[in-house]
């Protein structure tokens, strides 16, 4: 560990409050902030450029971030690249989540689902959706590692709940009633795509 984090600093390529929280999160629950004694910090704290995200795949694009904040910063950094696929919409927004949303308001994504939905015939409540999180993590001699998290689940409309950010208030999981945004934060955490993929990642390092 000492090897892989020399500066025993990681930057989190990323300037969603809401990932920054859960990965924080997510890594103490693991083990891996105590372990290799890391410090955590966000790209706003660095206030990092924000690349553009012309990737085709949430893997393209959890690596470029991931290798753009390593280089601006000269240290290692984790990226995630996220977002909601409903199968009824072929997997839309997938690797579109952020862009579907306007000035970070969910509201209008969340009405385009149900309405492209309803297009289709397919009902939009219970409708079946994943979440999927990529992580790349790039160290400082460029190597970089990529993990994949997926869960499963199923459209709640009208939204619910008050916690989590971005499409958590249309989202429950497979075996849940609730939405992650009516969940605490240990609770999605249990299940999220995010903390699946930081398991796999830790059994890479
Ligand atoms: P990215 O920052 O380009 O990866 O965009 C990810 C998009 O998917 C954002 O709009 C997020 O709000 C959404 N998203 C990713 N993970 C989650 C989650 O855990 N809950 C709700 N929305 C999420």
């Amino acid at each position: 560990m000492p090897i892989v984090f020399p500066e025993k600093k990681l930057v989190i390529a990323t300037h969603n409050a809401g990932k920054v929280k859960e990965f924080v999160y997510l890594f103490k629950e693991v083990g891996l902030i105590n372990h290799a004694e890391l410090t955590l910090i966000s790209a706003s704290e660095l206030q990092l450029p924000e690349p553009i995200e012309d990737g085709v795949s949430f893997a393209e694009n959890a690596a470029l971030k991931s290798r753009a904040a390593a280089n601006a910063s000269g240290l290692a950094a984790l990226a995630d690249d996220s977002g909601l696929c409903v199968d009824g919409l072929d997997g839309a927004p997938g690797i579109y989540s952020a862009r579907w949303a306007q000035d970070k308001n969910f509201s209008p994504a969340f009405q385009r689902i149900e309405r492209e939905l309803n297009t289709r015939g397919i009902m939009p409540h219970g409708a079946k959706a994943a979440f999927i999180c990529v992580l790349s993590l790039t160290l400082p001699n460029g190597e970089t590692l990529l993990a994949e998290g997926k869960i499963n689940g199923f459209l709640c409309f009208p939204p619910r709940g008050e916690n989590g950010f971005g499409y958590d208030p249309i989202f429950i999981p497979e075996g849940e009633t609730r939405c992650f945004a009516q969940m605490s934060a240990a609770e999605k955490n249990h299940y999220s795509h995010r903390a699946r993929a930081v398991s796999e990642l830790k059994k890479q390092l």
